[in-house]
């Protein structure tokens, strides 16, 4: 229940930075904010007691992580500079310079930095969230829920296989592809293949977004026999009768219902930006925190920025964009703290690792309008097609990566571009 009467003057508590989430985009900017200001007063809201390393769910549903190495305790990733509430935030009054926090206290500020990812919206299919985690019903993207995925691939050894993908935007456009692929490649390995039908279900047109990428999945998709079915979109699931109900529709905005059996279900629910984002004066037409493409810089109100998942911006949604994100926000906020220009530029990067089997990826990088950004030469990885280096990349390195480089302000290979024009 959140208090509509205002918090007096003295008892407001004030920090010069007040970063709202304790997420990849929280942690991270926050550290690069301290590597670039050491005597900065800066606070991080975040209720939960965990820090998750998500992009390490996808090989837990495919057996190559154990789960615990995904997470943390969040007191491990705090970092000592900041002042921490264990608090979620309910609103923002952006008139005011101030957050209102769920337990009816309130924070001044004087930069915001919004990072509170986004929302999954299990309640946009039918039946799911009762279903998920029995009747072979699961989903890589509910925190714990990946390793029913590992032993529900291991136990299947004929019947029907679902795999489904929502509208975009979605974090991570290709996990849903990834634990299709992974666990066709074990069925293939252990015989089985032959005997399932694997179907992927994807609201969306197109296999992947960025054209390049497409000829390498479209070569695994023959390789495993899936049946690809476009436009085609998860709506209801009854867990006990193991049935789905996918919704397609014609050009003509015709629109039919399919009931599908299934004995394993991999869905992946809708996703929106969280309420108080969403139903706020900072959200975009589409509810997305309404930033500046380049400066990541509110569009409206000036000592407010942003990264992540919540932003409007039109890059894809992962933790690899957060890398590049984080020194962007930081050299901004700071040149916006002293009345300078702002200088650096976010080009739109996003990575995606397509675990395509089991040892290699289709490592796609690319930024805004799907221009491609490859951080290394093609000798070491050609991007377009499936690599055992990427597959190195992503099991080996970038877990050390994430948890002692990114959270800790190490900015590797995220240097800011430079604006050709500053405001
Ligand atoms: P999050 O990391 O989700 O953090 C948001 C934080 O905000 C949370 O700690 C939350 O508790 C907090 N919060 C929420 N609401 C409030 C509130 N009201 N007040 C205060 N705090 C709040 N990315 C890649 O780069 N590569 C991959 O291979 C990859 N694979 C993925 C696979 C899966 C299955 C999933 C689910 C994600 C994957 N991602 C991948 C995406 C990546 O995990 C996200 O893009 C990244 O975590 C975004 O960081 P964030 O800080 O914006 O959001």
């Amino acid at each position: 229940m959140i208090s509509n009467t205002t918090t007096p003057q003295s008892e407001l508590k004030t920090h010069t930075v007040v970063i709202v989430g304790g997420g990849a985009a929280g942690i991270s900017v926050a550290a690069s904010i301290y590597k670039r200001d050491r005597n900065l007063d800066i606070a991080i809201i975040e209720p939960a007691g965990k820090h998750h390393y998500q992009p390490g769910w996808t090989m837990v549903g495919g057996g190559v992580f154990r789960p615990e190495v995904t997470s943390r305790p969040m007191s491990e990733v705090m970092p000592e500079f900041v002042s921490w509430y264990q608090k979620a935030v309910a609103a923002v009054d952006q008139d005011r310079n101030q957050i209102k926090l769920d337990d009816g206290s309130a924070i001044q500020y004087e930069m915001l930095v919004l990072a509170p990812g986004l929302e999954l919206y299990w309640g946009g299919i039918e039946g799911l969230e009762a279903a998920l985690g029995s009747n072979g019903v699961t989903s890589n993207y509910r925190e714990g829920m990946a390793s029913y995925t590992w032993d529900m691939v291991q136990n299947l050894k004929q019947g029907t296989a679902l795999f489904t993908q929502p509208p975009m935007p979605i974090k991570c456009a290709g996990a849903p592809q990834k634990a299709m692929y992974l666990s066709s490649d074990y069925w293939l390995r252990h015989g089985v293949l032959k005997n399932l039908d694997i179907q992927f279900h994807n609201a969306g047109a197109v296999l992947f977004g960025v054209a390049d990428y497409v000829p390498a999945l479209e070569a695994y998709i023959e390789k495993y026999g899936i049946d690809v079915n476009f436009q085609s979109t998860l709506v209801s699931v009854n867990g006990p009768a193991q049935t789905a109900v996918f919704r397609s529709s014609d050009a003509d905005g015709n629109s039919q219902d399919r009931e599908v059996g299934f004995d394993m279900l991999h869905a992946v629910p809708p996703q929106r930006a969280p309420q108080f984002i969403r139903e706020s004066a900072l959200a975009n037409e589409n509810g997305w925190l309404d930033l500046a493409d380049d400066t990541l810089r509110h569009k409206t109100f000036s000592n407010i920025f942003g990264l992540g998942d919540v932003s409007g911006t039109g890059n894809a949604k992962t933790a690899a964009a957060v890398r590049k994100q984080a020194p962007v926000v930081a050299e901004n906020l700071i040149a916006s703290l002293r009345n300078e220009p702002l200088r650096a530029a976010y080009l739109g990067y996003g990575s995606c690792p397509l675990t395509v089997e089991n040892g290699k990826i289709v490592l796609a990088e690319f930024g805004y309008g799907g221009v491609l950004q490859p951080s290394f030469p093609k000798w070491i990885n050609d991007g377009t097609k499936a690599t055992r280096a990427a597959w190195f990349l992503k099991a080996k390195q970038l877990p050390a990566l994430y948890w002692h480089g990114m959270l800790k302000g190490h900015e590797w290979l995220a240097k800011p571009a430079v604006r050709s024009t500053t405001d």
